[in-house]
């Protein structure tokens, strides 16, 4: 088929979606409380959902964690096109005045638990997951969306799909997760490599300091000496902040010493460096020509740790990429904005895809900036107008994407 003529087909399909049914999806899945951990009721709600619509959704069981959901429309072609969504939301934190399970909508804003991260967003994933099946369009790849858990705690959940071969077909994958609302495409993030730093001193009786040697003091002579190591910054990249990216670094946890009066041999440090594409993600070596340079008379040990969850890359999805043009020309024909190509700073799911998977990914959705930008926060709310625009781009962008094998 032509471009103009595909275009006009794919408009078509996406035009059918009701903002109103997204919406109502979204409040039902924000009245199913689903806290990580405890996601099991709302996975099978959307096991229910899907099942109702006419598919068959397939349950996956994560240890310590709800099962996640996956659902495939088409069989037997090459590649599959992935839409992705995390159905777990942080703790109801302090301050809510709406009930954060209520989905309220007021003032065009719908309040709750979820309706920013990430909700609204799955509800979107989700409606131009079925528009596309049910518009019988032919396609030259599989569409499979993905409900998962355990993102909100150590991304446990994309982590077993992975491992049990989910990704293993798919050409590219949309996360419907939206911050800064779809004025911006995520297009990479920051890794994080995470350090224990062991202090060794020497112990005296606390009356004569002069005799022992204070792993607590050589400690923040370190933690001093940290501050002011310089961070590199990225030369293409940009930061969702607009400025450009940057690594950061930070002390996450101090423990030392002990209750009896004597002079502390012991004392560790765990550091997080952010990282960014191109640079080193193993900084052992600054760590320690730092240390070094302190002249320090405890002896110092440094170790990256490289457990699970411990070690992220950061990774980027090349901005000429066929996902990122495609994604952007959806958003450009919906919002009439050129979206920006952001990279985020903390760690996500779409860490865990790039890295483990090599699947291009990238990130968008319904989402707010500045003072609306409630994530993580009491009083969280997402302005209702982005939800149908939202699942239009989904379905417009995975449509023209599993149109080409
Ligand atoms: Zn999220």
């Amino acid at each position: 088929m032509k471009a103009a003529g595909r275009d006009a087909a794919i408009t078509r399909i996406s035009e059918s979606i009701d903002a109103k049914e997204v919406i109502a999806l979204a409040q039902e899945l924000i009245r199913v409380p689903s806290v990580y951990r405890k996601e099991h009721q709302v996975s099978a709600r959307i096991m229910k959902k899907l099942a109702g619509w006419g598919f068959d959704p397939i349950s996956v069981p994560v240890e310590g964690f709800g099962p996640c959901v996956v659902c495939q429309h088409g069989k037997g072609k090459k590649h599959s096109v992935g839409l992705n969504g995390h159905m777990d939301t942080v703790e109801v934190k302090e301050g809510w005045k709406h009930d954060p399970f209520g989905a309220k909508i007021e003032k065009g804003m719908l309040y709750g638990l979820g309706a920013l991260d990430m909700k609204s967003g799955l509800a979107a994933l989700m409606i131009a997951f079925k528009t596309i099946a049910e518009s019988g369009a032919k396609l030259d790849c599989n569409v499979r969306f993905q409900a998962v858990t355990g993102e909100e705690e150590n991304s446990a959940g994309i982590r077993t799909l992975i491992v049990n071969g989910f990704f293993k077909d798919v050409k590219a994958t949309i996360v419907g997760e939206g911050i800064g609302g779809l004025g911006v495409i995520t297009h990479g993030r920051r890794g994080g490599s995470y350090y224990e730093i062991d202090v060794i001193g020497k112990s005296a009786h606390g009356s004569t300091p002069h005799l022992g040697v204070s792993a607590i003091a050589d400690a923040a002579k370190i933690i001093t000496a940290l501050d002011g190591m310089k961070m590199r910054t990225s030369n293409g990249l940009v930061a969702d902040s607009g400025k450009r990216l940057a690594e950061s670094q930070l002390v996450l946890r101090i423990s030392g010493g002990d209750v009896s009066y004597s002079v502390p041999d012991r004392c560790t440090l765990r550091i997080m460096r952010a990282t960014i594409p191109g640079h080193p993600i193993d900084i052992t070596k600054d760590l320690r020509r730092v240390v070094r340079g302190l002249g320090l008379r405890s002896r110092v040990e440094i170790k990256m740790q490289m457990g699970p969850g411990d070690l992220l890359k950061p990774y980027f999805s090349p901005t000429d990429s066929e996902l990122v043009n495609t994604a952007r020309k959806w958003i450009k024909h919906y919002t009439a904005n050129n979206p920006r190509l952001v990279c985020g700073l903390s760690e996500a799911d779409d860490n865990q895809v790039a890295e483990l998977t090599g699947v291009p990914v990238i990130c968008f959705g319904p989402g707010e900036r500045g003072k609306l930008a409630r994530y993580h926060q009491p009083e969280e709310a997402v302005k209702v107008s982005q939800l149908g625009i939202a699942s239009k781009i989904y379905c417009s962008t995975v449509l023209e994407l599993a149109s080409a094998p």
